[in-house]
């Protein structure tokens, strides 16, 4: 039997149970005057939305705004086919994302450049959107759903250049999407891992977009992999910390030559050192380990060569988006 869980009075999670996962993907449900979704999760997961909508007792129906804090098919890739049992709401992202939720073509693309020809079955069909149902937004816009619930939308490059992070200013509280990380422990502030995809993942800028987050006034952290912290300034700092040593690992792996699959292999260590004791449950770390870190150790190996000016192998995936 499946249940939400309440972060507040007015804010619930719900697992999108990526893969079959529990307690791996999150999306959550903000209840002002007007209802908001924060992620819509695969397409895969819209059922699950659906139904975890509906037992905090509102209508899906009734929902003003879907919004993802960027495209990656996780995230965003259920927006399409949940917009169509929701006849009000509109799809928010950010300004440079949107167009990829109209024409999907290239996002899934891309996708399947980094992932294999598996994602249509991992992920469901990505459905294109309307584009008069889309709602592109920038760094600084704000929607008001009513009732306190004040959302601000924060530019947060680094995991993806269209990357939002959503700020619920009178709760205190910071919907994360990737730009942090991923967060794999209820009770280990330090279960938190980078996540860092080609082709467009930039550590520097990440950081800088983390370290901008201690300038707001925060006293929760609510991620999309997986629910929310109270531990802001640990896990923030925690974020960083992750994001340099890598990037110094990496760089000094690639002055003699490291493979791919070498870099991988560091990741691993490093990953099952923190997380091997406090590991939620098999199937999560399994994935971790099989897909998520491969994909990182790419995202690292690409941005080393974009500074040098070299293009990704042919193949390894797609430009985009
Ligand atoms: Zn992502």
């Amino acid at each position: 039997m499946m249940e939400n869980r309440k972060v507040t009075d007015s804010i619930y999670l719900i697992d999108a149970k990526v893969f079959g996962i529990p307690d791996f993907t999150s999306a959550y449900l903000i209840v002002g005057e007007e209802l908001a979704l924060v992620e819509t999760g695969p397409a895969k997961s819209a059922p699950l939305i659906m139904e975890g909508i509906r037992r905090v007792g509102v209508d899906p129906r009734d929902i003003s705004y879907l919004i993802v804090t960027h495209v990656h098919l996780d995230h965003g890739g259920g927006a399409g086919t949940l917009v169509k049992e929701m006849p009000r709401a509109r799809v928010v992202v950010h300004e440079k994302g949107a167009r990829h939720m109209v024409d999907p073509s290239k996002l899934v693309k891309s996708s399947k450049g980094v992932f294999g020809p598996l994602i249509n079955e991992w992920y469901g069909e990505v459905l294109p959107i309307e584009e008069g149902r889309m709602m592109p937004v920038k760094d600084g816009d704000i929607i008001n759903l009513g009732k306190g619930q004040r959302l601000r939308m924060i530019g947060s490059p680094g995991h993806a250049n269209h990357h939002i992070c959503i700020y619920s200013e009178n709760e205190g509280i910071l919907f994360t999407g990737d730009a942090v990380g991923i967060y794999l422990s209820d009770s280990q502030a330090q279960a938190l891992v980078p996540t860092t995809p080609p082709p467009e993942f930039d550590p520097d800028i990440n950081i800088k977009t983390i370290e901008g987050f201690f300038d707001l006034d925060l006293r929760l952290l609510c991620f999309s992999h997986f629910g929310c912290t109270e531990r802001v300034n640990q896990t923030l700092s925690k974020g960083i910390e992750w994001l340099m040593k890598w990037k110094d690992t990496v760089s000094e792996m690639l002055e003699t030559n490291a493979s791919l699959q070498e870099i991988t292999e560091r990741f691993r260590q490093d990953t099952e050192a923190l997380l091997g004791p406090n590991k939620k449950t098999d199937a999560l770390h399994r994935w971790v380990m099989e897909h998520h870190l491969p994909m990182c150790a790419l995202g690292y190996l690409n941005y080393f060569q974009r500074k040098k000016g070299e293009r990704m192998q042919e193949g390894m995936f797609q430009q985009t988006p």
